[in-house]
């Protein structure tokens, strides 16, 4: 038997070749399993074009041999995967979608399932349909709960700041698929789901326009939600306006002075038609307007709305409202500033704490804690028992809870300097706590305020009641945004709600600076004397108040280091004094 030649070999091989091509081709066109481990193969090579028709052919073959949507719920999330990397978002969005509505997606680890979730919400977005892509993200947004807030301070857990950090990493692709000065058109059928994606857009848009990075994706999602609410809603709603106050901020930050004016006129005179043109509420539209008439060098309007907004007062408040007692208050220092530049000293700690549930103010933690615990405060020459912190904080939140349905409650009043301290030393490295003598919780005159039990948002229509309400009550907004109270870049707290007395709140709202609370109070008895006198500033003047903190700054930090801060009438007397003489001697 002579050796067969290496042509035979060869030829038989090519034979045995095309015989297994011709049957393995079979298998992976009709044999669900073989074409799944080809795509299986394909995946786990990096050849994801050739993979995807293979994944859809087994996707395909499966259904034929009857296989149930659960089987299969796995190959289509991974095929799935393989479209959206070869740019078929669509198709790549709608088999993600089934793969995860099965009792599979159902009993996936959160985080996984999270994962995918998040590529499903990218491929949404990428496809065009941003009102699936917003309601994904709204719903990790609330998910992440506390996590959502830079401030986070304890208590969100893993998987909440997994859920916020999805949502801050969708910026830029919501930014990229909306275009910011042309609302997006929501495309939803019935009303309700139109509305239903126009609140997905505002908060959304609320928590980037809070961020510092994230203002087109935030500008495109809210003028799309003011939009639809204006359509279904009307301009007059009170959500309608809502959104003006966070978008109308933004534009001017973003230069586009020209729309915000237009949003605060609409904001203005909707206000007007539907709470009277007599009522103070207006005045929190007057002085965003007149702020930006400022701004833009349009002086006599900015001064004709002034003069519109102090009559306003007068017919309200009436001619003795700036008629108070200056020393009480400045010795009661319900009115001291409190931040890096004005820090409380150590051994502070006001004297009349009390519990607030016993005054009706519905508390998120044991009334008996510390923190659910505020200053009495009461009003020197009313009756302590109707006039005092706890009592104006419970009328507010209930005001608030009517006019916004939503549930509100006191998530943090008093802290002392040792809490705080503890707090900072716990979470300081990650730059989010105020540091101890900084926080204004340590004078019992500060609220942190729940929505949902979680941290107030600027999208909750509770922060707009606040905004428009809280100074009748005696409260300010102590960190408004861009500012630079607290160290630390960002500091915006709309949760964050300080008791200065109902009189130096109603001064602040006519009189003082817009959104600087800490000067006006560094400087309050310029701004009382001010008021008293009638002598206000022309729009686009110097605020001549405004130049003084500096100068409180020295002696209050002077006199800190050498009193006891509290309830001394000496200290209160140079805090007096220091504002008056800044005031004369210019
Ligand atoms: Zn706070």
């Amino acid at each position: 038997m002579g050796l067969r030649s290496p042509t035979y070999f060869s030829g038989a091989f090519l034979c045995l070749a095309i015989i297994f091509t011709t049957v393995f081709n079979f298998a992976i066109r009709t044999n669900p399993d073989a074409a799944q481990s080809r795509f299986e193969t394909l995946v786990d090579a990096g050849a994801l074009r050739r993979a995807t028709s293979h994944g859809e052919r087994a996707i395909a073959l499966h259904l034929k041999h009857n296989a149930s949507e659960n089987d299969i719920a796995a190959l289509k999330v991974k095929t799935a995967t393989t479209q959206i990397a070869w740019k078929n978002y669509t198709r790549g969005a709608e088999l993600m979608r089934q793969g995860l509505s099965t009792p599979w997606g159902e009993a996936l680890d959160q985080t996984t399932r999270i994962e995918i979730e998040n590529r499903l919400g990218q491929a949404y977005i990428n496809a065009g349909r941003i009102e699936q892509a917003v309601s994904i993200y709204a719903s990790f947004l609330e998910l992440a709960g506390d996590a959502a807030v830079q401030s986070d301070v304890d208590g969100a857990d893993e998987i909440a700041r997994y859920y916020a950090s999805m949502v801050v990493a969708a910026d830029s692709a919501f930014a990229g698929a909306l275009n910011h000065t042309k609302p997006y058109n929501i495309t939803a059928g019935s009303l309700e789901q139109t509305l239903a994606t126009a609140n997905h857009m505002a908060s959304l848009g609320g928590f980037y326009g809070a961020r510092s990075d994230a203002e087109y994706a935030a500008a495109g999602l809210l003028s799309a939600a003011y939009e639809a609410r204006k359509k279904v809603l009307g301009g007059d709603h009170q959500n309608t306006v809502q959104i003006t106050l966070i978008l109308g901020p933004l534009y001017t930050k973003m230069g586009r002075l020209d729309d915000a004016e237009t949003l605060y006129l609409d904001a203005f005179h909707a206000q007007e038609r539907v709470k009277g043109a007599n009522s103070p509420d207006l005045s929190l539209y007057i002085k965003l307007l007149a702020g930006l008439y400022e701004k833009q060098n349009r002086f006599t309007e900015a001064q004709a709305l002034y003069e519109h907004m102090r009559g306003l007062f007068r017919d309200a408040f009436g001619e003795q409202r700036y008629a108070i007692n200056r020393v009480q208050d400045r010795r009661a220092y319900i009115n001291r500033p409190v931040s890096q530049q004005f820090p409380l000293e150590m051994g502070y700690a006001p004297g009349d704490l009390v519990s607030t549930a016993e005054y009706s103010v519905p508390t998120s933690k044991a009334p008996s804690t510390d923190e659910m615990k505020l200053r009495l405060a009461p009003d020197a020459d009313a009756d302590p028992r109707e006039a005092n912190l706890p009592v104006r904080l419970a009328q507010l939140i209930s005001l608030c809870r009517n006019e916004s349905g939503e549930r509100i409650s006191l998530r943090s009043g008093y802290r002392s300097y040792n809490t705080q301290r503890i707090l900072f030393d716990r979470n300081g490295a990650r730059g989010t706590v105020t540091p101890p003598g900084v926080s204004e919780h340590q004078t019992g005159l500060a609220v942190d305020i729940n929505v949902s039990n979680r941290f107030m948002r600027q999208s909750d229509r509770t922060s707009q009641c606040f905004e428009e309400n809280a100074f009748r009550f005696g409260f300010i907004l102590s960190y408004p945004p861009d500012n630079n109270y607290l160290p630390g870049a960002d500091s915006y707290e709309p949760w964050h709600w300080r008791y200065v007395g109902v009189q130096t709140a109603q001064l602040y709202r006519e009189a003082g600076p817009y959104n600087r609370p800490q000067e006006f109070l560094a400087a309050l008895p310029c701004y009382q004397e001010r008021a008293a006198t009638g002598s206000f500033p022309t729009a686009g003047e110097t605020d001549i108040c405004l130049e003084e903190p500096k100068i409180i700054t020295a002696t209050a930090s002077e006199e800190a280091d050498k009193q006891p801060f509290g309830e001394n009438p000496e200290t209160a007397r140079i805090l007096n004094d220091s504002g008056n003489t800044a005031r004369v001697r210019r």
